[in-house]
């Protein structure tokens, strides 16, 4: 029984995992989150002090929820926390970044080396003019420069903007304009799949549409020791590009970094676009440095030792917090890997924590999906003995999929923390303290410190614990974004309208007997059959419990008589053939796991799900498709169009 709503299975903290954690106790997690929520200014002030201020700050928290402002007056700068404080101790020679390559080059770059680079590309930068304020875009690929890209915009004060490198040339028209970039970097080429993503020939491309750029500054990625030759020569346009290794080979490597206030702004990232228009989000410095470095240390227990993997590209929120800026400021090993989990075979992630011995490993519902559907032999040859602790994020997880990651990755030794969090958050805000909390396979467990969510009707009004309903937050925290980059109206309404004085997620749950969040999807995507509201996650876990299924997406579509219909669509774990008869039973088997009014009216067998670049189902177009037959939604953020025109197919 693995349905959603009857799931009951706990599992404790292990014993010698909490003997050795930060929190080891139930006990300890709940006088602090009492603290944390009581007496927030002291809670954050004396987390604030872990990490290095120019100058302190005079107030903690200022302001309402939708206004609130951190640490007011503080100075600091994140790339002095990430690198300086540790490059500076006796830290110096652990190693900050340990990068695969795809081809399998493998580098490492001790917290000395990175102070050293991150002061040469900063003077780089500014050498361009760049300063503080000014935007800068980075369309590169998972290699270590990336990191260093943010790190010296960081430093000197420029506001990064982050596009994912698997985008096109047209959203990077979009958000390079949107945000009035001066400056790009990229990079020459980087490797997927055993191909070349031509990023430098992309940004060309793009550039003839970007008014504001005035520089491109070009990693050569391609001549890293042991890389497979160039095959696309770069076209480099005199006055405007440089390559990255010439100008840092003459550049200083003293470069103080820049005494940011609390409250400015640090990058513009936007949303992956799950449900629409990719918005610019806004973070600033002090609130989001303490709050992405207290939630890696406490949610990923971070230790001397650890290394730590987060399969994350930095091109999303997950990456910012927590490839980049949470776990370095920690001062951890973090692992990076460029290229594509099935290259060159199903077992690269394997592979890579075995070699490197990766302790800590935090990966996405949709990365899970697909190894479940690849098959357990990909695992045998590894022993995965160095893992001690597991991670999710980016979608509900379904139970059988938690089970699994659980048994086969976990080797049930290792905790999982579900993180839910969203890229307005900055900072992960439900989540188990994995020595503290003991886990439910499904829920994302309990608020982090200083975290107030609560499941309320439309009108605000808490719903009782069993019930689903919309999750808000009701006190500021220290990371959330400021605004939407040049819409702070819309900034206003999307979160803050809602329900006044609580920040809406926009996304709905239920609370358990015990006080744990189970995420049930967006407030979009519920589904009302008969006035009855289910949640899509509730209907896919159950479609995905039944041993034939890999992958379910459901979506509800106007129906006359129920108020709405319910679609779904399926994807088969590999060797089971797609039959009417298999429909029957899959309708049949929701009706039994939930109940006949969640039977699916209409179930379609697909390959494969419209997903987001960063792997999100992609619910809105589905419905659009089950509604209209067609699909006319935003799409620029869509993994792979010939999805669509697949499922299009399927229907006549
Ligand atoms: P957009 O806002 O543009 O539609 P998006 O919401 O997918 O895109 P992100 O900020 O990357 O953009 O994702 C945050 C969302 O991802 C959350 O609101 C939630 O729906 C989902 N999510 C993330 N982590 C979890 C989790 N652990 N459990 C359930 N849902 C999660
Ligand atoms: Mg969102």
């Amino acid at each position: 029984m693995q349905s959603l709503l009857r799931e009951n299975r706990l599992f404790p903290p292990p014993a010698d995992f909490a003997a050795k954690a930060h929190i080891q106790n139930l006990e300890q997690y709940e006088s602090m989150y009492r603290k944390s929520v009581e007496e927030p200014e002291e809670f954050w002030a004396e987390a604030a002090s872990e990490l290095d201020w120019f100058e302190k700050w005079t107030t903690v928290l200022e302001g309402e929820m939708g206004s609130a402002k951190w640490f007011v007056g503080g100075k600091l700068n994140l790339s002095h926390n990430c690198v300086d404080r540790h490059a500076l101790s006796n830290a110096r020679d652990k190693v900050a970044l340990l990068w695969e390559g795809e081809p399998g080059e493998v580098r490492k770059i001790t917290y000395g080396e990175l102070h050293v680079m991150v002061q040469q590309f900063a003077n780089v930068l500014k050498g361009l003019g760049v300063g503080k304020g000014d935007r800068v875009a980075i369309y590169m690929g998972m290699c270590p420069e990336l990191a260093i890209a943010l790190l010296s915009c960081a430093r000197i004060g420029a506001i990064h903007n982050v596009i994912f490198g698997g985008f096109a040339s047209h959203a990077l028209v979009d958000r390079i304009n949107d945000s009035q970039c001066v400056a790009v970097l990229t990079q020459d080429v980087s490797y997927r799949r055993g191909g070349e993503v031509k990023l430098k020939a992309i940004v060309d491309e793009a550039l003839g549409k970007c008014p504001t750029v005035k520089n491109v500054v070009v990693y050569q990625r391609s001549t890293v020791e042991g890389s497979p030759e160039r095959k696309t020569p770069v076209s480099m346009v005199e006055g405007r590009d440089i390559w990255w290794h010439e100008a840092v080979a003459t550049a200083s490597a003293e470069c103080p970094p820049e005494w940011m206030d609390s409250e400015d702004p640090l990058y513009i990232l936007y949303t992956s676009g799950t449900t629409g228009k990719p918005k610019g989000l806004v973070h600033t410095t002090g609130g989001y440095s303490v709050g992405t470095y207290l939630t890696s240390k406490y949610i990923f227990d971070l230790q001397k030792d650890d290394v730590y993997f987060c399969t994350a590209d930095i091109g999303w929120v997950t990456g910012h917090s927590y490839v980049v800026y949470g776990p370095l400021q920690n001062g951890t090993t973090v692992l990076m890997y460029e290229g594509a989990p099935n290259w060159p075979d199903c077992d690269r992630f394997w592979r890579i924590v075995d070699t490197h011995k990766v302790s800590v490993f935090y990966t996405a519902p949709t990365a899970i999906r697909a190894f479940i559907k690849w098959g357990d032999a990909y695992l045998a040859p590894y022993t995965l003995d160095s893992l001690r602790l597991l991670g999710t994020v980016g979608e509900p997880i379904n139970p059988e999929a938690w089970m699994w990651y659980h048994t086969n990755i976990g080797k049930e030794r290792c905790p999982i923390v579900d993180t839910w969090w969203q890229t307005e958050t900055g900072a992960i805000l439900i989540a188990p303290i994995p020595g503290a909390v003991g886990t439910k396979p499904g829920s994302a467990t309990r608020p982090f410190f200083g975290i107030v969510p609560e499941v309320v009707t439309k009108e605000g009004e808490p719903v009782p614990k069993g019930q689903g309903g919309l999750l808000v937050i009701r006190k500021p925290w220290p990371s959330i974004a400021r605004s939407i980059y040049g819409d702070p109206d819309r900034y206003k309404s999307a979160y803050f309208s809602e329900i006044p004085g609580s920040y809406f997620t926009g996304d709905g749950a239920r609370q358990d007997e015990d006080g744990y969040f189970w995420l049930m999807g967006r407030v979009d995507d519920v589904i009302n059959v008969s006035g009855h509201r289910l949640g899509s996650a509730e209907i896919e876990s159950a479609l995905v419990a039944h041993p034939k299924v890999a992958e379910a997406a459901v979506v509800g579509r106007p129906d006359e008589m129920k108020g709405q219909a319910i679609a779904a669509f399926v994807s088969l774990e590999e060797g089971h053939e797609a039959s009417d008869a298999l429909k029957q039973e899959l309708r049949q088997w929701v009706a039994k796991e939930i109940g006949a009014l969640a039977r699916p009216d209409d179930l379609r067998f697909t390959p494969t799900l419209p997903k987001t670049r960063s792997g999100k189902i992609m619910r809105r177009l589905l419905r659009e498709l089950a509604t209209t037959g067609t699909v006319t939604g935003d799409t620029t953020t869509l993994e792979d169009f010939g999805v669509i025109a697949k499922l299009r197919e399927g229907d006549e």
